[in-house]
């Protein structure tokens, strides 16, 4: 079923015929071999000049919840620039054009998250070739499964706090130099900050740190006008999900468990990321947005 945001719909019925099969892909994972595709919005996601001439930073912005996003930035109005792995190229010259097309001016800057020079470099580069930074999207994550803590590798617990804990401080702290009033940060934190799944011990952790992050440096923050705010997103069907996210044989259940009894797509994650990014969320601090199906939050 084709959707678009101002589209009336049972939410329930929503995308009814997705059925996705057990497959996987090594890490990163690409968009362009998921099966069904994941809808992203490039063909529904109208804008209505709520970002016009912003300029933002989006990781992980390639595929899944990041692309979906960066694809209603651009329809807003806003300019990106795009921080992802270089195995992504493909993933990224896909989303890229749809920008384009959109009319923003991109950037493309792959990197390793890891690397905190990169990390600093990426906040350069996207504040130069923008002329400026309106928007920050942490949204680049790692997530990997594991089922016993003895084979939980120190590499592993490594990669997933640089990724998704590091890397936004890091750009954060990079990019508070050349934020004005007015600007936003948004991390993507999870579901799994508040219910962690016993196989995402380190992942689920990390997602809490995200949240807390973002309620302390929000406080930090408000009286300069800047605001932060997170959204936690429950089960995305995204290429994270089949890069070990979780055991392949959950995939065909994947979301099923939530009220609504359906997995999401990147697509209905972009208007709230559009909504914290823009002048609409002005009285919005330090608030995590739950996109997750229905799944009680404290
Ligand atoms: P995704 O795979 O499409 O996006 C994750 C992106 O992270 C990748 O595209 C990649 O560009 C980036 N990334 C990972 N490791 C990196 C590294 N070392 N250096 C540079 N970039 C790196 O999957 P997604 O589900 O859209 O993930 C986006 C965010 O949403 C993540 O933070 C994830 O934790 C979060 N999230 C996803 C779900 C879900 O069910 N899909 C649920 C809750 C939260
Ligand atoms: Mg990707």
């Amino acid at each position: 079923m084709t959707r678009d945001q101002y589209t009336f719909t049972n939410p329930a019925e929503l995308y009814a015929d997705f059925e996705p099969e057990q497959q996987s892909q090594p890490e990163p994972g690409l968009d362009a071999e998921l099966e069904p595709k994941a809808d992203l919005g490039e063909t529904t996601y109208r804008g209505t000049g709520r970002l016009t001439g912003r300029k933002a930073l989006i990781t992980g912005a390639d595929s899944g919840i990041g692309a979906a996003t960066a694809i209603a930035f651009a329809r807003e109005g806003a300019d990106v620039a795009m921080s992802y792995l270089p195995e992504e190229e493909k993933d990224a010259r896909r989303i890229a054009s749809i920008l384009q097309d959109a009319g923003a001016n991109v950037l493309t800057l792959p990197g390793d998250l890891r690397d905190p020079d990169y990390c600093r470099s990426l906040v350069d580069r996207a504040v130069s070739g923008l002329g400026g930074l309106d928007i920050l999207v942490n949204n680049g994550g790692k997530q990997v499964y594991n089922e016993d803590l003895t084979t939980l590798t120190d590499e592993q617990f490594d990669d997933t706090f640089k990724t998704n804990v590091y890397a936004m401080f890091w750009i954060t702290k990079a990019a508070l130099p050349h934020l004005a009033a007015g600007a936003t940060i948004i991390n993507t934190t999870s579901v799994q900050a508040y219910k962690p799944s016993e196989i995402l011990v380190d992942y689920a952790s990390t997602k809490a740190t995200i949240n807390t992050f973002t309620k302390a440096l929000a406080q930090q923050l408000a009286p300069k006008g800047i605001r932060v705010n997170a959204i936690a997103p429950g089960p995305i069907w995204t290429p994270l999900q089949v890069t070990e996210g979780q055991p392949q044989s959950k995939i065909a259940e994947f979301g099923k468990q939530t009220p609504l009894g359906r997995a999401g797509q990147p697509a209905e994650l972009a208007p709230a990321y559009v909504f914290l990014a823009s002048a609409e969320s002005s009285y919005v601090i330090g608030e995590t947005l739950n996109v997750n199906g229905g799944t009680p939050t404290p």
